[in-house]
């Protein structure tokens, strides 16, 4: 019956919302664009977070989700880098993943598992039924060339890649310090390297690898993951797939209703992302510096962290109340002219409102994205992952952002973030920026077009996943 050949594609995100939220939008056009049915199959260390499960319920109804039974962190020391935890998450949650495709056998055509970046663990369940294993990045075509590459620079280099002068040569893309590349790369005796490493040495076992990307946005990269090499999985740039913000619920509308009363492109958005957090005296340098830069601005704030630089990765939420921490009479001095948000704001509505004229940005790739197709310029403050990377990219290469420089004592000083606030909100190279992000977000619009590459290249994948549901 018509049932038992619709494919059934079960993706598995691992934890955070940056690989949540871009599997939900490739959901929605599988669904939408290609008759293709779905189950999320979400592993968990704990009780999901209202965000995950608000992207979860804003999905068609042909799309289902599953949270697989949280798995324990009891005997992990405390440390514990992001990457090793994610890493753990899929490997405890394997017994459970394989009762839940037992399920699906069962009652679907279930021809396709698809994974995020640090997934691959999982390969070994559709490998048992028979399934065909496919990766889906989420960040950028440069950092899936380095994925692809670093078996082979592993067994290069004998260093830390932070201690080589030479500059790093990605495959397709503009050189760059060992320094700069992702933080798990930095210390290869921690496990968070080792987990990279592996899931690194896996992508070969896919049948696929979607990037969230195109070809205008980072052509060397593609074009170098396109070269024929024994191997290599098939490369299909599907991107940019991002939340455009026309499915947000109510949450959030008084920033949007504020946004409502500011002149068009005049409000500068501030946000770290889901995990982003920062120290105590970089928040007070953070407000004195808008403060300073006179322009109006959004700020999502968090209450700091002086360890690490992404404290809510697993859970969003801040711990404290972040108004705590913000330099005294802030607040009263900027009221009107600044609006500050708690932990999390409806970011793909805030982008394509008309009167946000900028983002200062922890250059997740999402955000970038979502700033892209909105045609909003950047100002580059990376903090944590494979941000350094992305910010490199979009200062020097594509200089779709500015981006402030780091004073002696490790603090971006609020001089500096008011000049560079005030050169993108007012200055000629500002226009330059602008200019250049309006025009790539007209080649985004124009990709993902009836015609465009991407729809073509998530056709091609599409037409594979029913292939196989004929035999
Ligand atoms: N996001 C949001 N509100 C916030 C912070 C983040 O809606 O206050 C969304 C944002 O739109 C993006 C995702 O969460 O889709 C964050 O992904 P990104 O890759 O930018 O960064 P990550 O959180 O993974 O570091």
């Amino acid at each position: 019956d018509e049932r038992n050949r619709t494919p059934h594609v079960a993706i598995l995100p691992t934890p955070g919302m940056g690989h949540l939220i871009p599997l939900a939008e490739l959901a929605k056009r599988l669904v939408d664009q290609h008759d293709v049915s779905i189950t999320f199959v979400v592993p968990t260390d704990g009780s999901p977070s209202k965000a995950q499960k608000s992207v979860l319920e804003s999905l068609p109804s042909s799309v289902d989700s599953i949270f697989l039974p949280p798995v324990s962190f009891d005997d992990v020391p405390k440390d514990t880098k992001a990457e090793t935890l994610i890493s753990l998450t899929v490997v405890r949650s394997l017994p459970s993943l394989r009762e839940v495709f037992r399920s699906l056998i069962e009652r679907t055509k279930l021809v396709a598992l698809v994974v995020d970046l640090f997934g691959t663990d999982a390969f070994d369940v559709a490998r048992e039924f028979n399934v065909s294993p496919y990766i889906f990045f989420p960040s950028t075509a440069m950092a899936l060339s380095l994925f692809l590459y670093l078996p082979e620079l592993d067994q290069k280099v004998s260093c830390e890649y932070r201690e080589l002068e030479e500059p790093v040569r990605i495959p397709g893309c503009v050189p760059i310090h060992g320094k700069e590349m992702l933080d798990p790369v930095q210390d290869r005796k921690n496990d968070a390297y080792k987990w990279v490493l592996h899931h690194t040495k896996r992508y070969r076992l896919a049948e696929g690898v979607l990037v969230n990307s195109f070809m205008d946005l980072e052509g060397g990269a593609l074009r170098a993951l396109q070269e024929e090499d024994s191997g290599k999985p098939p490369v299909y740039p599907v991107g940019p797939l991002v939340n455009m913000g026309s499915d947000g619920g109510s949450e959030g509308s008084e920033c949007l209703k504020w946004l409502d009363n500011q002149p068009h492109g005049s409000v500068l958005y501030v946000s770290f992302g889901s995990g982003g957090t920062l120290s105590y005296d970089q928040i007070t340098e953070l407000a004195l510096g808008l403060e300073m830069s006179e322009q109006r601005f959004l700020w999502v704030v968090r209450s700091p962290n002086d360890k690490v630089a992404n404290a809510t990765y697993f859970s969003v939420q801040s711990q404290k109340d972040p108004f705590n921490f913000l330099p005294k009479g802030f607040l009263d001095r900027t009221r009107g002219r600044g609006l500050v948000l708690p932990s999390w704001a409806p970011q793909a509505q805030v982008l394509s409102h008309g009167s946000t004229g900028a983002f200062l940005t922890h250059c997740g790739w999402n955000s970038t994205l979502e700033s892209v197709v909105n045609g909003v310029p950047l100002i580059a403050w990376p903090l944590y992952a494979e941000q350094k990377m992305n910010a490199v990219m979009l200062t020097e290469d594509l200089k779709l952002a500015l981006r402030p420089k780091v004073s002696e004592n490790g603090l971006i000083l609020r001089e500096e973030i008011a000049d560079v606030v005030r050169g993108l909100m007012e200055g000629e190279e500002g226009k330059r920026v602008r200019n250049r992000m309006k025009d790539l977000k007209d080649s985004a619009a124009q990709v993902l077009s009836k015609d465009g590459s991407s729809t073509k290249a998530l056709s091609e994948v599409a037409l594979r996943w029913k292939n196989r549901a004929l035999t």
